[in-house]
C-alpha cells in the first residue's frame, strides 16, 4: 500500500496511471497532477479500485510542487511531465525528502542539449537526503538500458559493440505526427548525430549515417544513426564497450516533412515577435499537429525495440539480440493510447513498483541499468511487453 504522485496528464501518463491502477495492492493511493487538470479530471474518471485525486500544478514551479507534495505525502513522486521539468521536481523532491523517477533526462529550454550532467550533479545531495532518483525509465532510455544490464549480467563476460535498434513500423495514417511530444521529438531528431567509439564521442550531420535494417515481423526499414541519451549512462557503466550507436527508423515522407519545417524556421526554439507576442516556432507548431495522445484509434502495425551487442563469453565471440514487439492496436484496445505512449507508461509503472517494494531503492542518482534488471524483466512480460533473446544470430553490424 503506498502513494505515488505523478506529474504529466500526456499519453505517457495515461498509461502510466491506467497500467498503475492495475495493481492496487502496491499501488493504493495516486494523486495525477498536472498543469492542466481537467486532463488529470478525464484520465481518473477512467479508473477504478484505487483512490485517485488530481491536482493542478506548474512543476516548473518548485515552490507549488513542494506544497503539493507536503499536502499528499507521497513515498515517490513520478515525472512523466515533460524534460524541463526534472530538476526543479527533483529540487521540490530534495525540500520534501521523497524520492523520485522520470522517463526522459533534463532538457534546458533554451537549448536542446542531452546530457545527464545535471541530474547527475544531485547525486550526493539525494544521499545525503537518504532518497532516490530513478533516471530514464521508459523505454529508450528505460528499457533499452536494462535489456543491457541483462545482457552483461547474463550473457557476456564483456560488452563490446552495443547497437540500440527502435524501429516505429505502425501507420497512423497522417500525412505528420509525432509520437509523443512533437516539441520534446522534433527538438531530439533534428540535432546532430552522435555515437561513442574508442573511448570518444564522434559527432555527424543529423542523418547522415543511414542504413537498412531488419526487424522482425516488420521486415527491412532504412534506419538513422542518432544520438539518444542512454549511450551516454551505458558507455560510462559498461566501460567494456568500444562503440555505442542508437538507430532509429524514419520514413522518406516524415523526413521530407522535418526537412520542410526545418528549412521554413518552424523547428527553432528561439523566441520570435509575432503581432507584439512573442512565440516559440516549435511550441506554435506542436499546437498545430496532431495530439500524439490521439493517434491510436487508426494505428496499424508495430514498434519494434532491443538491444543487438557483440561481446565476449567464456572467451568466445558472441552476439546476441533482445527485443519487444508492440502492437499499437493492441496498446490501444487496452489504454486507449497509441505504442510509444504504450511502451514508455508500462516500464515507468514497473520502474515505480520495484522502488516501492525496495528492490531498486537506495539512496542517491542512478541511471536503470544501475539497479538489478531481473525483478524488472520478470514482470515486463505480465504487463504487456513481452521480450524476446535471440543468440548468435547475423545481428546486421
Ligand atoms: P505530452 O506532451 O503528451 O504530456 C506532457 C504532460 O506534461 C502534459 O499533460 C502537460 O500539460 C504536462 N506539463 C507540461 N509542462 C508542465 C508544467 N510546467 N507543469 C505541469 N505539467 C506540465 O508528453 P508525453 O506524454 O508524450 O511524454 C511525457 C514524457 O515522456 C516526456 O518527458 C517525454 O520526453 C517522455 N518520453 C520518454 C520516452 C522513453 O521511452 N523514455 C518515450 C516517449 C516519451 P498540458 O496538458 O497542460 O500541456
Amino acid at each position: 500500500m503506498s502513494r505515488v504522485l505523478v506529474i504529466g496528464a500526456g499519453g505517457v501518463g495515461s498509461v502510466v496511471i491506467q497500467k498503475m491502477a492495475q495493481h492496487p495492492d502496491i499501488f493504493s493511493d495516486i494523486m495525477l497532477a498536472s498543469r492542466t487538470e481537467s486532463k488529470c479530471i478525464a484520465i481518473a474518471s477512467k479508473i477504478k479500485g484505487v483512490n485517485i485525486s488530481t491536482a493542478s500544478v506548474d512543476a516548473d514551479n518548485v515552490k507549488e510542487v513542494v506544497k503539493l507534495i507536503n499536502e499528499f505525502n507521497p513515498e515517490l513522486v513520478v515525472n512523466v511531465a515533460l524534460p524541463y521539468q526534472d530538476l526543479p521536481i527533483m529540487d521540490a523532491c530534495l525540500e520534501t525528502k521523497v524520492s523520485y523517477m522520470d522517463t526522459a533526462n533534463y532538457e534546458p529550454i533554451d537549448e536542446a542539449k542531452y546530457e545527464y550532467s545535471w541530474q547527475w550533479a544531485y547525486k550526493k545531495r539525494f544521499e545525503d537526503a537518504g532518497i532516490t532518483a530513478i533516471l530514464g525509465c521508459g523505454f529508450d532510455p528505460g528499457v533499452t538500458s536494462i535489456f543491457t544490464a541483462y545482457a552483461a549480467k547474463h550473457h557476456f563476460d564483456e560488452i563490446h559493440y552495443l547497437d540500440i535498434v527502435d524501429c516505429n513500423g505502425g501507420d497512423h495514417g497522417k500525412a505528420f505526427a509525432t509520437n509523443f511530444n512533437p516539441e520534446i521529438n522534433i527538438r531530439e531528431i533534428t540535432q546532430e548525430g552522435k555515437y561513442w567509439e574508442d573511448g570518444k564521442w564522434v559527432t555527424t550531420q543529423p542523418h547522415e549515417i543511414h542504413k537498412p535494417l531488419n526487424y522482425p515481423n516488420i521486415g527491412e526499414k532504412e534506419s538513422y544513426l542518432i544520438y539518444h541519451e542512454e549511450l551516454e549512462s551505458l558507455v560510462k557503466n559498461y566501460p567494456t564497450i568500444k562503440r555505442a550507436r542508437f538507430w532509429m527508423t524514419f520514413g522518406q515522407e516524415y523526413l521530407t516533412h522535418l526537412r520542410v519545417i526545418q528549412n521554413i524556421g518552424m523547428a527553432n526554439i528561439e523566441p520570435i515577435n509575432y503581432e507584439g507576442k512573442e512565440i516559440v516556432p516549435i511550441q506554435f507548431l506542436k499546437a498545430v499537429l496532431p495530439d500524439p495522445g490521439e493517434l491510436g484509434e487508426n494505428y496499424s502495425g508495430e514498434t519494434s525495440i532491443g538491444c543487438r551487442i557483440r561481446g565476449i563469453k567464456d572467451g568466445k565471440d558472441k552476439t546476441y539480440y533482445i527485443y519487444n514487439n508492440c502492437s499499437h492496436q493492441q496498446a490501444y484496445n487496452e489504454t486507449g493510447m497509441q505504442g510509444v505512449s504504450y511502451t514508455t507508461g508500462v516500464p515507468c509503472m514497473l520502474g515505480a513498483m520495484m522502488f516501492l517494494q525496495g528492490k531498486w531503492k537506495k539512496p542517491g542518482v542512478y541511471n536503470v541499468e544501475e539497479f538489478d534488471p531481473d525483478p524488472f524483466l520478470a514482470l515486463l512480460g505480465k504487463n504487456g511487453l513481452s521480450w524476446i533473446e535471440e543468440t548468435n544470430i547475423d545481428i546486421e553490424f
